[in-house]
C-alpha cells in the first residue's frame, strides 16, 4: 500500500471532500496520508482532522508565502507544543518561493529567509523531519540548508523536485529524501523524470499535492490522493521497475524518514 506525503485535504477545494476521500483511502491502496499544512490555521485543522481519523498524520508549517503574517513567535509557541502530539510527523511546508516575486504580496526573500531558518530550527527542536517547499530557489535553500545541517538531524524532504538532477547527489548527501508526483506525467516533464532517474532508490517518496498537479489523464481537475497510483506506475516506468516494488521502497522510506507514521 502506498503513503501519500504531501496533500492537502484542508484546501478550501478538498475540505468539502475530506471525509470521503479519507473513507475511501484503504480501496485505492492508500494506507496513510501526510496532510500538510502551509499556514498556522492549516496547522491546527491539520491536527484536528488527523486526531480523528486513523491513517491520517498532520505537519505544522509556514509556507515562505504565508511567512510575513504568520510567522510570530505567538503561533511558533503554539505549533511547538502541537508538535508534541504524536499525529504531528513533520514541520512544514517551509521554504523558498521566488516565483511571485515581483507580486506585492510576496514576502521579499529576507523575510522568506528568516522564516525558514527559523523553522528548521524548531523543527531540529522538536524532533520532527521536514518538508521543503523550494520554486525557483533551489541556490538560496541550498546555502541555507548546508548553513543549518547540524539541525537537519531528524531528516528532510524536497517536495515536488523538479530538479535539476546535476544537484541530487549532492542533496542526497546531504541526506535528502526527494518526493515526486503527478508533474512526472507531463508532457513537459523532462527535468523531473531525468530527476527521479537519479535519486536513488532508499530517497524516494510519492506524493499528490493535491488538490494541485493532478497526473495525466487528469491534468488540470482536482487532484485527489487516489490519483496517486498513477504517480506510482509512472516512476515504475522511469526506473524500469515492477510498480509493486516502487510501492514498497517508498512506503519503506515514507516510515524511515517520517517515524512518527504507526
Ligand atoms: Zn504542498
Amino acid at each position: 500500500m502506498i503513503i501519500d506525503t504531501h496533500c492537502h485535504l484542508n484546501d478550501e477545494t478538498l475540505i468539502p471532500e475530506a471525509e470521503r476521500i479519507v473513507s475511501e483511502m484503504r480501496e485505492n491502496g492508500i494506507e496513510a496520508l501526510i496532510n500538510v499544512a502551509f499556514d498556522f490555521a492549516s496547522s491546527v485543522k491539520s491536527l484536528e482532522f488527523a486526531k480523528a481519523h486513523e491513517g491520517v498524520y498532520a505537519t505544522v508549517g509556514i509556507h515562505p508565502d504565508s511567512s510575513f503574517t504568520d510567522c510570530v513567535m505567538e503561533n511558533y509557541e503554539k505549533m511547538a507544543e502541537m508538535a508534541t502530539n504524536e499525529k504531528v510527523v513533520a514541520w512544514g511546508e517551509i521554504g523558498l518561493d521566488y516565483f511571485r516575486l515581483d507580486d506585492p504580496k510576496t514576502p521579499v526573500k529576507a523575510i522568506q529567509k528568516g522564516a525558514f531558518i527559523e523553522q528548521i530550527e524548531l523543527a531540529s527542536m522538536c524532533g520532527l523531519p521536514i518538508s521543503i517547499h523550494m520554486r525557483d530557489s533551489i541556490e538560496d535553500t541550498m546555502t541555507i540548508l548546508k548553513e543549518n545541517s547540524m539541525m537537519l538531524n531528524n531528516g528532510f524532504v524536497l517536495h515536488c523536485y523538479s530538479g535539476p538532477k546535476e544537484l541530487v547527489k549532492e542533496f542526497a548527501d546531504m541526506g535528502a529524501y526527494f518526493s515526486f508526483g503527478g508533474a512526472i506525467t507531463f508532457k513537459n516533464a523532462r527535468r523531473n523524470i531525468e530527476s527521479l532517474s537519479e535519486v536513488p532508490m532508499d530517497r524516494l517518496l510519492l506524493e499528490t499535492d493535491c488538490p494541485y498537479m493532478a497526473p495525466v489523464p487528469h491534468r488540470g481537475e482536482t487532484n485527489e490522493p487516489k490519483y496517486i497510483s498513477l504517480v506510482a506506475e509512472k516512476a515504475a516506468e522511469i526506473k524500469g521497475i515492477p510498480v509493486q516494488e516502487i510501492i514498497d521502497a517508498t512506503t519503506r522510506n515514507a516510515r524511515a524518514l517520517f517515524t512518527r507514521i504507526k
